[in-house]
């Protein structure tokens, strides 16, 4: 019964009884399609692990001095795989997997960084909801979920919403063109409204920043400041030592 209680231990209920349902008694590895009794087979965890960034505070601050950005990996390789098996494959459980390694990580790092860090509120970049309708979860999300559940902070994905539906970034052509498309893309609900308050924000990756910008300065104007940025990857960042 130990692969019960290994996937018991990585997966809620829900995602528990769809996965007996869509394999009756043995899953097999999302990404290689081999049989696991873990939701990952030990291969691809491995090759997983390997795209692990050498530092998870990142050096250069690309947000802002103020506000660090931590990212748990490269964004590439059997890393950069995964995560699009879970977007376009509709294989969320990837992200579960994938947020039990960020919140060690976290773990080892934040009693330094934030010796408070069980009572800031955690919140995940929202999608629009046309989106989360046709994927059918935000991937974002489940990372923050899951992570929360591990370092017992407080998820909020309440406070910030999406109203726009914004193009992929990589679609856009300029930077102007990009800015227009994330311009006032979120909102923070009138009911969240109440106090000052710090939080962290989560994604899956950070590539140009512009979306987190773009968040921050929503989340500002509502007296909710950004204590720092956790992302599961973002590309290769080369430090110029
Ligand atoms: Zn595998």
């Amino acid at each position: 019964m130990q692969w019960l209680k290994s996937i018991g231990s990585s997966l809620k209920i829900d995602r528990l009884a769809s996965v007996l349902n869509d394999s009756l008694w043995q899953a097999n590895c999302p990404l290689c399609n081999r049989p696991t009794d873990l939701i990952l087979c030990k291969d691809c965890d491995r090759q997983i692990d390997a795209y692990k960034s050498p530092d998870f505070l990142q050096k250069d601050y690309p947000i802002k001095p103020e506000i660090p950005l931590y990212s748990w990996g490269i964004y590439d390789g059997a890393l950069k795989r995964a995560i699009a098996a879970c977007k376009y494959d509709n294989h969320p459980e990837i992200m579960e997997t994938i947020a039990a390694k960020i919140a060690d990580t976290w773990k080892r790092s934040a009693n330094t960084n934030y010796p408070n860090f069980k009572k800031i509120p955690v919140i995940p970049i929202p999608l629009h909801d046309k989106k989360l309708k046709s994927r059918g979860f935000n991937q974002a999300e489940v990372l923050a979920r899951r992570f929360c559940d591990l370092t017992t902070m407080p998820c909020k994905p309440q406070l910030l919403q999406r109203v726009k539906d914004t193009k992929a970034q990589m679609q856009t052509k300029s930077i102007q063109e990009r800015e227009e498309n994330l311009s006032r893309a979120f909102t923070v609900p009138s009911s969240q409204k109440s106090h000052h308050r710090n939080v962290i924000l989560f994604d899956d990756i950070y590539t140009t920043g512009a979306t987190i910008r773009e968040a921050i300065s929503t989340l500002a104007a509502s007296n909710i400041g950004v204590l720092g940025v956790i992302v599961l990857a973002r590309p290769q960042f080369k430090s110029k030592s």
